[in-house]
């Protein structure tokens, strides 16, 4: 099948033609985002495969399905840029990857200040952990602050047994905020969960505690959050998303003047520990993430059954 590959890097393009031996697609790889402006590219491919921060709007969808396509596989696990009632209205079905590896773990960089002032870290143990969404990363995150002798906490519109067998109690959102030192999202973005993390939310958190977002930027209120550590209120925040990464993440910008003046005033702070959308960068967990792609490509093109489609 013939597969446009948007937001294609070059770890990943290695990668795929390794693994598409065994599918033989025609792969033809975009760096570019799939958007209005370069959705035309996509024209006569009957799969396009995108990442976390093309969008992929009822726009692009209508003109995707004029132009023959009917498969749109994510190489990702979260799938708020796919609008996925549009997509179903056009008869374009829709892929994610639903399961690869809750255990890849972000590597932090710091700059070459090896100073200790204001590195003053905190013991984990008899800390109290807060787990918003206690699905797959959120469970085994939950087991991970278990291990390091933390009372874990959780709040989910449904339940998971593995978080309450490992010791997890399920709570409501008022009393996560009164008790976590630590916050740590894992909830999808959904209209529901945007901005979950905003003023009102701040102010009932336990004052200095620390938040914690690999999840979606959009489930912060960014403005907000920098008013928080400001005050004090929040004792510190590391996120590996940002709401408006689509721009700036992704890409070397080192020689470019960043006109985003919220992520510029974010890394000022001392306690503010910011990644590039990298917590899924793991040798595992991108070959399972592109394993399944191409397995979900080959699927649709014989027609079997779509393991990871998701359905609305
Ligand atoms: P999952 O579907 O297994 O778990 C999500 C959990 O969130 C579910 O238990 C669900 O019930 C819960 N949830 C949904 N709405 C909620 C709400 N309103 N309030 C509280 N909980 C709610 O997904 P997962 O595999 O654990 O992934 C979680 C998220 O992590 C993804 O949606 C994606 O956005 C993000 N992610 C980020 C990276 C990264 O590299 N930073 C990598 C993978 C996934």
């Amino acid at each position: 099948m013939r597969v446009a590959l948007f937001s294609a890097k070059k770890y990943e393009r290695k990668l795929l033609d390794e693994l598409n031996a065994g599918h033989r697609h025609e792969l033809v790889y975009f760096d570019t985002l799939l958007e209005p402006e370069t959705v035309s590219l996509a024209a006569g491919f009957p799969a396009v495969s995108v990442f976390t921060n093309d969008n992929v709007d009822g726009g692009v969808l209508k003109r995707l399905a004029a132009g023959g396509t009917k498969l749109v596989a994510t190489r990702s696990t979260g799938f708020n840029q796919i609008d996925l009632c549009a997509a179903k209205q056009l008869g374009v079905k829709v892929v994610r990857v639903t399961d690869y590896s809750p255990n890849s773990v972000a590597e932090f960089a710091r700059e070459g200040n090896f100073e200790l002032d204001g590195l003053m870290g905190f013991d984990f143990v008899g800390r109290t952990v807060g787990v918003m969404g206690t699905g797959k990363i959120g469970t085994t995150f939950a087991r991970i602050m278990a291990g390091f002798g933390c009372t874990v906490i959780g709040y989910d519109v449904g339940r998971s047994p593995r978080f309450e067998e490992l010791g997890g109690q399920y709570v409501d959102v008022a009393t996560l905020q009164g008790e976590a030192d630590i916050i740590s999202l894992h909830c999808p973005l959904t209209p529901q969960t945007h901005h979950i993390v905003d003023a009102r939310f701040l102010a009932g958190t336990k004052k200095g505690s620390l938040l914690v977002n690999t999840s979606r930027g959009g489930l912060i209120d960014t403005e907000a959050g920098i008013e928080a550590l400001k005050s004090g209120q929040l004792g510190g925040l590391a996120i590996d998303v940002y709401e408006q990464e689509a721009s700036l993440f992704f890409r070397d910008l080192s020689n470019t003047v960043i006109p985003d003046d919220v992520i510029q005033r974010l890394v000022s702070f001392p306690n503010v520990i910011l990644t590039g959308h990298q917590a899924f960068f793991t040798r595992e967990a991108v070959g399972t993430i592109l394993d399944t792609t191409l397995a979900s490509i080959s699927d649709f093109a014989a027609g079997r059954p779509l393991a990871n489609e998701i359905k609305v």
